[in-house]
């Protein structure tokens, strides 16, 4: 998922504004629903047959309301010199998604908050409003693994992901570039005055902006991980080495131990999956039922 981010010439409260003003529901347990009115769209690449990409409009964010509302933006200059900052603020924002300490997000919320929007766009145009585009690649090609990381059970297992492994995944999101980037100059969201804003990167300054090159660059910068993991307990028959359940939801080789969760899907989904997540866990609980009937 790679985000980009536009302008928008407007001043309209969201739901997501009232998310922050609701200050604590920023941590790893909120909810993506009330934290954002959250639009989506799917569309097909030239390199598939079936939609691929799936792309998230993030709300209208506040940039500088002068209301209290986050990342206000009173000081153009300091933001600015906030890009020497910007490595920094990369590698910690990876370590917010398998964080689980709150206060650590918290500290790190305070400290980078100035700096986030001018980080990944540059610096941010004061009395405007942002709004974000990210194009998100479904059907990725690239395989990650989890394998033990030790005989001790208490030990979290290690995550091997391989995110843009196969130079298709980055194609596609390229494809996810442009198309946004259509949406965006598109004749009927004109009277909205928006304007592009380029996200820049330090290792990427060497390309021509805007070109298959830079944006191939940035791609690989910032793409971060969508939250639909998928595969790491496929289900297959016993003869294919990847598989860990049986269409009974089954372990191979173990008695009466079920998976049932987004773990034994065989491909991933080209959409949101907790529906499907549900729809298997309905059916692993009806097929306990009818092997238990008397
Ligand atoms: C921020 C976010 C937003 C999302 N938004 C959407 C969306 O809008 N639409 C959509 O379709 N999908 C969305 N998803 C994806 C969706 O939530 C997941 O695909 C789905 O919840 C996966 O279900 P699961 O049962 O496989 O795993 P989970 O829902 O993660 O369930 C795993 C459960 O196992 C428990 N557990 C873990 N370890 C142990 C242990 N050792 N012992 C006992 N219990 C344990 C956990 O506490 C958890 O309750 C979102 C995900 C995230 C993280």
């Amino acid at each position: 998922m790679i985000q980009l981010t536009g302008f928008f010439k407007s001043n309209y409260s969201t739901i997501n504004d009232l998310q922050f003003y609701f200050d604590g529901f920023e941590t790893e347990c909120s909810s993506t629903e009330f934290y954002s009115i959250q639009l989506t769209g799917f569309f097909k690449s030239n390199y598939s047959t079936i939609n691929d990409l799936q792309f998230y409009f993030d709300g209208f964010e506040t940039e500088c309301s002068n209301t209290g509302y986050r990342s206000e933006c009173k000081d153009n200059q300091k933001l600015l010199n906030a890009t020497a900052d910007h490595d920094d603020f990369i590698a910690k924002l990876t370590s917010i998604r398998t964080s689980r300490n709150t206060a650590f997000i918290d500290d790190l919320i305070k400290k980078y908050a100035s700096i986030v929007g001018n980080a990944i766009t540059g610096p941010l145009p004061c009395g405007r409003r942002r709004v974000g585009v990210r194009p998100n690649n479904m059907l990725p090609l690239s395989k990650g693994r989890l394998v033990l990381r030790s005989a001790n059970p208490d030990d979290h297992p290690k995550l091997i992901t391989n995110y843009l492994d196969n130079e298709h995944d980055a194609k596609v999101l390229l494809q996810g570039v442009r198309i946004a980037q259509r949406i965006m100059l598109s004749e009927s969201l004109k009277k909205y005055d928006v304007q592009l804003v380029f996200m820049t990167s330090p290792s990427c300054a060497g390309y021509t902006k805007d070109s298959d090159d830079y944006w191939l660059c940035i791609i690989r910068q910032f793409t971060l991980a969508e939250n639909h993991p998928t595969g790491t307990c496929k289900m297959g028959p016993a003869s294919d080495p990847e598989a860990v359940v049986d269409d009974q939801l089954l372990v191979h080789g173990v008695e009466n131990v079920r998976v049932a969760d987004a773990s034994v899907f065989p491909t991933q989904l080209n959409c949101n999956p907790i529906s499907v997540v549900i729809m298997t866990a309905e059916k692993c609980a009806q097929m306990v039922l009818d092997k238990n009937k008397v």
